[in-house]
């Protein structure tokens, strides 16, 4: 038996621990090639044992959230994906989340609804993880991650376990030192506010349709795709350069919000990127505005 496979066995259980894995069933794009291994790890033992055996054996490893901010390339991803997905819990202490790295936030938001406690609205429609959102400084309308949070805990590279509060965190628009350094999200704590639960549910109703109107929801997507560039909005400029509707193969940009390029029709990671190309040259040539991706691309061709 492949020896890799069978110490990931060892540490994590057959039944989390998937050889030759097709990302797209990972991602919300639905693109993706295969992973060598994937692992689900029920503890916070076998999650330090994962990393610890990777690093050792000097393994390529890599953390997957939700896959909603992610294009894996056709090639797939050579080494250990870790997703969290099975380390979800969420409890509320006092005015206190906290919220397991591998929970959605969007159920961490409805936790401080049944709670009457506001803070984390803006969440209410975030398709991602709490370890991904916290990576990203996830946002929405007005709101940030930065806005709640007090500490998270989080295990390095080296499989070091240890706290970091906010003003630790470097969290700016879409990025923080967790992805910079590769830290691990094991948990993360929020403060939130006392607060009138119709007033809360009345908030994230208002996101939630709005969202909805707005949003190409009905196709796999990675949400938005480019920054924000200073003085401009990427939707508007992509807009602007008429490319609503423009793609390759199964990719397109969305017409309904052109932020988004959506799988349309069992688009490959090759058709993704190359509609993301079209995307970034056109609208450097009509605006000479350079646009920064928010999706994070990984893996092979
Ligand atoms: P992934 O996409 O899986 O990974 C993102 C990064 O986080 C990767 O570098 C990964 O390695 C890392 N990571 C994942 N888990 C961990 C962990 N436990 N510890 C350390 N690193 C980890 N984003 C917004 O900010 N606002 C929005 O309003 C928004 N709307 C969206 C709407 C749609 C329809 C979609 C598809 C996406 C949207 N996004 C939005 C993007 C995305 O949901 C966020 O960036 C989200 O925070 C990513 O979380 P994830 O768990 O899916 O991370």
């Amino acid at each position: 038996m492949d020896q890799i496979y069978k110490q990931l066995v060892d540490i994590c259980t057959e039944k989390n621990v998937l050889k030759d894995e097709p990302m797209k069933n990972h991602t919300l794009t639905k693109i993706g090639g295969k992973a060598d291994y994937f692992v689900t790890p029920e503890t916070h033992e076998q999650t330090a044992k994962v990393v610890e055996y990777t690093y050792e054996n000097n393994l390529p490893f890599m953390l997957l959230g939700n896959g909603s901010n992610m294009i894996v390339r056709d090639g797939g991803i050579r080494g250990v994906v870790m997703n969290l997905k099975k380390l979800n819990g969420l409890e509320v202490r006092g005015t206190q989340l906290i919220a397991q790295g591998g929970a959605n936030i969007k159920d961490a938001s409805r936790l401080g609804l049944d709670h009457h406690l506001t803070g984390l609205e803006f969440a209410c429609g975030i398709p991602g993880s709490i370890g991904g959102a916290m990576v990203m400084n996830a946002g929405a309308y007005g709101g940030e991650v930065k806005d709640v949070i007090d500490h998270v805990t989080v295990v390095s590279k080296e499989g070091e376990r240890f706290k970091l509060v906010k003003n630790e965190l470097e969290l700016d628009y879409r990025t923080s030192i967790l992805g910079k350094k590769g830290y691990m999200v094991l948990e993360a704590v929020f403060n939130l506010e006392e607060g009138d639960r119709t007033i809360i549910k009345e908030t994230m109703d208002d996101l939630t349709y709005k969202r909805e109107s707005k949003q190409p929801l009905e196709y796999p997507s990675a949400g938005s795709v480019f920054k924000r560039p200073p003085g401009y909005f990427a939707g508007k400029l992509i807009q602007d350069s008429g490319l609503q509707g423009k793609g390759f193969g199964g990719a397109e940009v969305s017409t309904k919000h052109a932020g988004f390029i959506v799988n349309k029709n069992n688009a490959t990671a090759t058709d993704y990127i190359k509609t993301i190309n079209m995307v970034r040259e056109t609208v450097k040539d009509t605006f000479g505005v350079e646009l920064e991706l928010e999706v994070k691309l990984v893996g092979e061709d």
